[in-house]
């Protein structure tokens, strides 16, 4: 029988294929050590962390390494046991090099986690379960790599109702929240419960799209029988994930223009974040490894994988049969994420894919750029309902503050709609980030 079903969405927006079915399936397997582990101290937003080891420190797995530069900031603890070889400029995903813990790990150590003592999380206040957080060096997971505890942190004056639980995963390739999803459900449910006295939500909502109908049912086996938290099933539609169109969507409330989540009553975390918070804030340890998507047709065994921070691309890739180089890759998914110029770039806390891509599809990315046709495909494909054609002619002429007072260039979150549907390949997307930059350097 034909079941027609309506499911909660936004207006505008694009349907990428999705490429997913290869890794979706597969359950999350342990990735082995590399012998060097590469650890910048700039893996989230905010201040880099503080180092507090030095060249030929013994470390074991689980140990804080470096401590968080203030309240934005998060610590970094050891991936596994070894000697701090140094602490060294390395090339990072954003391009400009950072300093980076670097440490060599001891092969045939059987690299238990060392470190970290279990702890009564619910007897904590809800000042000391932000501490506790913090202390777990929790980041986005998703991408952004916001520290988890300030964001969780609700400004004085301000009320949260709901946590936002982001169970989208909107980019195509990237199956680690679906995975997560089934896999790791109790320490979901555990994370939820912490973040919600952590920012004093009532209720959470959970979003998830709806080629994802598996996750929801192991989700809605486990939802708690008081009712605090629900499963919605929202259209399997790119940017869905984005904080702003969710909000909207599951809570039918409107983050104001240039205003924040809160404005609105809610916070969003992503759901292998709270995922990971759960499995760590009990145990008193800190974020050692993360699930990644590794996929694209470059890669010869596709799937989940559990990675230990700071293993280099190289590593990953060697592992997984792909003998190309740094310009087919893709760190995160094929819309928002970043190319890289080397494959010494580490997995740091925010890369949730490591993508291959054909030569196909990077040729697609690298086309020739024509004039603007004034077709309007970008208006009718902007979640945010701006004027993409009219930026871009703006940003051609580097008319950078008119873009940000005229036509809301800040409330743009670089998704990439437009330019993915441009017939004319104007890296529109491109652009908006430029001059976001340039906005930004003339005002400080
Ligand atoms: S990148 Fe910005 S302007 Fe382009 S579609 Fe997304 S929000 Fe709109
Ligand atoms: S989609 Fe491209 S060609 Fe069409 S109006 Fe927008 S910028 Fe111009």
């Amino acid at each position: 029988m034909l079941t027609l079903r309506w499911r909660k969405t936004f207006t505008h927006g694009v349907h990428p294929p999705e490429h997913k079915e290869i890794t979706r399936g597969k359950p999350v397997r342990r990735l082995p050590f590399a012998p060097r582990l590469i650890l910048p101290l700039a893996q989230h937003i905010g201040q880099p962390a503080i180092p507090l080891v030095r060249a030929g420190q013994e470390v074991v797995r689980g140990e804080p390494i470096a401590r968080a530069d203030g309240f934005l900031s998060v610590p970094i603890h050891a991936p596994a046991t070894g000697v701090v070889e140094g602490i060294e400029l390395v090339p990072t995903a954003k391009g400009p090099k950072a300093e980076a813990i670097v440490l060599r790990v001891y092969a045939g150590d059987g690299q238990r986690v060392l470190y970290g003592a279990a702890r009564d999380i619910e007897a904590l206040d809800a000042k000391a379960l932000i501490n506790a957080i913090q202390d777990t060096g929790m980041a986005g997971l998703g991408g952004a790599a916001f520290p988890t505890h300030a964001k969780l942190s609700v400004p004085p004056g301000l009320v949260v109702d709901t946590l936002v639980v982001n169970g989208c995963e909107c980019e195509p390739y990237l199956t680690t929240d679906h995975r997560v999803m089934i896999e790791w459900v109790d320490h979901l449910f555990a994370g939820i419960r912490h973040a919600r006295r952590a920012c004093g939500a009532e209720r959470a909502v959970i979003g998830v799209e709806d080629n994802k109908l598996d996750a929801m049912d192991a989700i809605r086996a486990r939802l708690p029988a008081d009712g605090s938290v629900s499963v919605v099933a929202v259209k399997t539609k790119y940017p869905q994930g984005s904080e702003k169109l969710l909000i909207k969507v599951l809570l039918d409330r409107e983050v104001p223009s240039g205003g924040r989540s809160y404005d609105t009553g809610a916070v969003v975390q992503n759901i292998a974040t709270l995922a990971m918070l759960g499995r760590l804030l009990p145990l008193g340890q800190g974020l050692i490894e993360r699930v990644v998507t590794l996929g694209g047709e470059g890669v010869k065994q596709p799937g989940n994988y559990l990675v230990p921070l700071g293993t280099p691309l190289s590593f990953v890739l060697e592992q997984l049969g792909f003998e190309g180089g740094a310009g087919e890759i893709i760190l995160g998914g094929p819309m928002m994420g970043t190319t890289i110029a080397s494959l010494d770039v580490p997995v740091t806390k925010g890369v949730s894919g490591i993508l291959a891509l054909s030569p196909e599809v990077r040729a697609k990315n690298q086309r020739r750029v024509y004039p603007c046709i004034s077709c309007g495909r970008c208006l009718a494909a902007c979640p945010m309902h701006l004027n993409p054609t009219r930026m871009g002619l703006l940003a051609a002429k580097r008319e950078y503050q008119t873009m940000a007072e005229h036509y809301h260039l800040n409330d743009c979150f670089e998704c990439g709609c437009c330019a993915y549907v441009c017939p004319a390949n104007i890296p529109l997307v491109q652009y908006f980030r430029i001059a976001k930059a340039m906005n930004r350097e003339m005002a400080a």
